[in-house]
């Protein structure tokens, strides 16, 4: 079996076409255009490369992009202030700091920090625990992108057993809680898992997020399943650089009914939901329902 190629590419260019729209229509009822503040602390480069993107993207999907690129060496205390600006600044709908943040500063403190309402990563406990418990949330990007990826193939989940590798707060553990919302049946595998092969052969629905290579392979895939490659890993061979996901791709593509590619499969998709997702902190910022997209 050749599986069908899902491509992100395409399904992250409609997204964000559908989500400038939605944009345009509340610049032009509503004079509400949704912004971006993007937080980036020190120079580290793959973090560069993305926030370039997420930046590009905002603007070319009519929303403010607001920059603030901050020195290595600023400390929690002036970031926890920067962070209490954007929380009361009226023109930002969305705060996002990237990860990692350097080692002095704590993470989990900076995103306890932003307003909840402004979480355009979902990454705030008060967001993680709504969508545990089924309250309306701002939900991490790249799980929402993994599920419409998916559903591009099925559009019901209800009743497909899938299986998560990876518990990761930002990946994993958001993922399997969308996928109980939509009624599908749920495992969760991760380094402890044994027999982890045999887990993977019981998905309908396989997603692998784990960062490790090409770790998993054709036979580990149940013929006719849904792979879906959130991997983002650089690996060198034959002295020449290249990005793979956690899947042996071709052995996958083999055994599987569809499979996401690496770059181009969740990769777009992630950054399709940050826009979605400020676009819907707009919208609750100013009273108004969120958008059916
Ligand atoms: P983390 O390192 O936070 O989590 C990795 C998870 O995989 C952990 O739960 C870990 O288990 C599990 N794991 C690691 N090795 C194995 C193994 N050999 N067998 C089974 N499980 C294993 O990673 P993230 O969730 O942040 O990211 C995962 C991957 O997704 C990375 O490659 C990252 O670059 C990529 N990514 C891609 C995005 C995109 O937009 N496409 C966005 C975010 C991430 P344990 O908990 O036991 O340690």
């Amino acid at each position: 079996m050749t599986a069908k190629i899902i491509d992100g590419k395409m399904i992250a260019a409609e997204l964000r076409g559908k989500v400038a729209d939605a944009v345009h229509r509340l610049a032009r009822d509503r004079g509400i255009v949704p912004g971006l503040a993007v937080v980036l602390v020190g120079d580290n480069p793959a973090s560069q490369i993305y926030i370039g993107s997420k930046k590009k993207m905002t603007v070319a999907g009519g929303m403010r992009s607001f920059d603030h690129t901050l020195p290595e060496h600023t400390s929690e205390a002036e970031l926890l202030k920067l962070i209490g600006r954007l929380n009361t600044d009226p023109s930002v709908s969305g705060i996002l700091v990237q990860l990692p943040l350097p080692k002095h500063i704590e993470s989990q403190k900076i995103i306890s920090a932003i307003d909840p309402t402004k979480d355009v990563d979902g990454f705030h406990p008060a967001n993680a625990g709504r969508l545990g418990t089924g309250l309306p949330a701002l939900v991490p990007c790249t799980p929402l992108g993994c599920i419409r990826l998916a559903k591009t193939v099925h559009p019901s989940l209800e009743g497909l057993e899938a299986v998560v590798v990876g518990r990761s707060n930002i990946v994993g553990k958001p993922l399997v809680q969308l996928l109980l919302q939509e009624n599908a049946t749920v495992t969760i595998a991760h380094s402890k898992t044994v027999d982890l092969p045999s887990v993977c052969r019981r998905g309908d629905l396989l997603f692998a997020a784990m960062g490790r290579p090409e770790t998993i392979r054709g036979h580990w895939i149940k013929p006719g399943a849904v792979v879906i490659d959130v991997g983002i890993n650089r690996v060198t061979t034959d002295g020449k650089s290249k990005i793979v996901g956690d899947v042996a791709f071709a052995e996958a593509a083999e055994v599987a009914g569809a499979i996401t590619p690496v770059p181009g499969g969740v990769g777009p998709m992630t950054i399709a939901c940050l826009m979605l997702n400020t676009l819907r902190a707009a919208c609750d910022l100013a009273g108004l329902p969120p958008p059916a997209l």
